[in-house]
């Protein structure tokens, strides 16, 4: 178990999901609520394998955004970074998968008190004291909480933390795909660890091909590790020295929701007190197995949260 600080940086929300499958939004009996948003997620996977995470970002005051703000602490996640916004609800996401297969999305963010975060309101003490810090990409699409993002990774970097960069490309929420791609390249240079799913390496890269040459075209100078993360088939890792692949466990697989972020979180509390590891293929390899053990486990159960495992059934999936 690790003692070093991750923050994680950006939006906590609400999934309401349809409480049966295959329907569209307007068909939907009822829904489900289903905390999630992908840099909460992060932080919460983190404590649940016994690190030490805090979540930075903006919630409303009310009945939702104290809900999620109880998840963080219930979970162990320090809220000293959140912030409640007197005015803006919190962000809320209808989401269905349809028959047809197509996704269905309706967003409350008009603003949400998720993008009302300024520079002035960060935590710049809980910041400075990260060894890690982890952020994504949503924040970015509008002010005010893009300055306080960009400042919080500032303040993070002088401080010596690793900085940790999960894009998590949702182009429903971007008003278009080209800007998407700017405000992610705008950024992508700071990064020292970066996790793109395969879907998100055809977007940045243009071409279909989801290979070595593709993911490479992805790599920059202060680049320490880059991951392509293949679902059921595990991972990819790139560093400066050597490259290779690390196969994914079988599971019966529910509801893919969160594997992502459970995979980040478990890889940054195996780095985030000797970030040595990311240079020993061997130890990384380690790491990273674990890393796959962890999202296949969130694939197991339905929903993000109540799907991040703890640390002993991790171990009994790798111990199989
Ligand atoms: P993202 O959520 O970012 O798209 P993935 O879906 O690729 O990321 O999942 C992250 C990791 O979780 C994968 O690298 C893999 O190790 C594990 N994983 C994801 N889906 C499955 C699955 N269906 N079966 C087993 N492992 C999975």
């Amino acid at each position: 178990s690790s003692n070093g600080l991750i923050v994680s940086f950006g939006e906590m929300l609400i999934d309401f999901v349809p409480t049966v499958s295959g329907v569209s939004l307007a068909e939907a009996p009822g829904f489900l609520k289903a905390p999630g948003g992908a840099p909460a997620n992060v932080a919460i996977a983190v404590a649940r394998l016994g690190g030490k995470a805090a979540f930075v970002g903006k919630l409303g005051d009310d009945e939702f955004g104290h809900m999620l703000a109880g998840i963080l602490k219930e979970n162990g996640v320090s809220a000293d970074g959140v912030n409640f916004d007197k005015g803006a609800r919190t962000a809320l996401a209808f989401v269905t998968l349809r028959a047809d297969g197509e996704r269905e999305f309706m967003f409350y963010r008009n603003p949400s008190a998720d993008m009302l975060l300024t520079p002035d309101e960060l935590n710049l003490e809980l910041i400075r004291s990260a060894k890690v810090f982890h952020y994504g990409s949503i924040s970015l699409i509008v002010e005010p909480c893009r300055s306080a993002h960009l400042k919080a990774m500032e303040v993070a970097k002088s401080a010596g933390a690793l900085l940790s960069y999960d894009p998590n490309l949702r182009l429903p929420l971007w008003p278009s795909a080209e800007y998407a791609k700017e405000q992610i390249k705008s950024i992508w240079n700071k990064a020292d660890v970066i996790k793109v799913s395969d879907e998100e390496l055809v977007f940045l890269t243009g071409s279909d091909k989801v290979d070595d040459e593709s993911a490479m075209s992805l790599w920059h100078d202060n680049l320490k590790l880059l991951l392509v993360t293949l679902g059921a088939k595990g991972c990819r890792y790139y560093t400066k020295n050597f490259r290779g692949a690390v196969e994914g466990f079988a599971v019966k697989t529910v509801d893919t929701t969160g594997a992502g972020d459970s995979f980040v979180g478990a890889l940054l509390g195996k780095i985030v007190d000797d970030h040595s590891i990311i240079q020993d293929e061997t130890r990384l390899k380690e790491a990273l197995k674990y890393a796959c053990a962890c999202g296949a486990i969130t694939t197991t159960k339905k929903g993000a949260i109540p799907a991040l495992p703890a640390h002993s059934e991790v171990l009994s999936v790798l111990n199989g």
